[in-house]
């Protein structure tokens, strides 16, 4: 079954073999049979799942309204959402 993206209108299926790590049914794209990772969702607000600082082991977590000029996710502290300035980072 195709159906559209809501988001961008891509051509999109299910596949039943291709799952995510929750269970879920992950949107492929019909032309190549990759995983939809969506242009225009992705400027909607994605936060992701909690995860730990690998230095300090706080809760942090990424958002795509807080990118850096090159485009990566900056870190931010879970759920405040201030920039994480890790104290256990090392000095340069
Ligand atoms: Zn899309
Ligand atoms: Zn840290």
């Amino acid at each position: 079954m195709v159906f559209n993206c809501r988001s961008c209108g891509a051509d999109l299926y299910l596949d039943d073999h291709v799952v995510s790590k929750s269970g879920k049914r992950i949107p492929l794209e019909e032309e190549t049979g990759q995983p939809h990772n969506c242009p225009e969702r992705e400027q909607s607000d994605y936060r992701s799942q909690p995860f730990e600082c690998n230095k300090c082991g706080i809760s942090l977590f990424v958002s795509s309204t807080h990118k850096s000029k090159n485009n990566k996710f900056i870190p931010l502290e879970y759920p405040q959402g201030h920039p994480h300035d890790c104290p256990k980072a090392e000095v340069k």
